[in-house]
């Protein structure tokens, strides 16, 4: 968790001791200066007592969760991982199954961020799934332009949907590869037998 604290310059000078020893710096944006400290989002009790030390001055604070919140680099990463079906560079919307380009495929969050940050439901099904980030590979989907904008930050039927068209394509894949796999043992073993009947004859 990363925690802020915005003061303006009297107050800063008169807590910069106190939170220099709890562990907080002076950093500064285009918001203006402001002290920073990162926190372990395990520990509660930390974060509680920092909450409440911060309510008692009224002081103007956030705490941001590193986990949810959506970042940048994750479209990179999403291509890095996936190269396509087949690694051509071809992407199929996991929603509606349209053929795609690169460039006008859409990285979709299966689960949303916002959901991964207000739901308790959501934030248990990545804890199952074993994510721990909502930026995490196995969080995100290829999807058209249409499928993006109208999923936009719904849950429910979208999420099924989306984590059953991954699923889908690569049962798909796992079959054909079973089927030409199959093909090619069936036309041996019938080569074989018909060698072996006619060494009767
Ligand atoms: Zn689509």
């Amino acid at each position: 968790m990363r925690i802020k604290i915005y003061t303006g310059f009297i107050r800063r000078q008169l807590l910069k001791r106190k939170l220099t020893a709890m562990g907080f710096d002076l950093r500064k944006d285009s918001g203006g200066k402001y002290f920073y400290r990162l926190v372990d989002n395990k520990d509660k009790n930390e974060l509680k007592r920092l909450d409440k030390f911060c309510r008692r001055r009224s002081l103007n604070y956030t705490f941001t969760d590193e986990t949810t919140e959506r970042s940048a680099s994750y479209r990179n990463n999403f291509f890095r991982e996936n190269r396509g079906i087949f690694g051509s560079g071809i992407y199929m919307c996991a929603y509606c199954g349209r053929l795609m380009g690169k460039g006008t495929t859409r990285v979709d969050h299966i689960i949303p961020v916002q959901k991964a940050r207000t739901s308790k439901f959501y934030q248990r099904i990545l804890k199952l799934r074993g994510i721990k980030n909502v930026n995490d590979v196995r969080n995100l989907a290829p999807s058209c332009d249409r499928c993006n904008s109208r999923k936009s930050a719904y849950g429910g039927l979208w999420v099924i949907r989306g984590m059953f068209g991954r699923a889908w394509i690569r049962v798909l894949i796992k079959e054909l590869i079973m089927l030409v796999c199959g093909g090619i043992a069936l036309y041996y073993w019938y080569g074989f037998l018909h060698g072996m009947v006619q060494g009767y004859l």
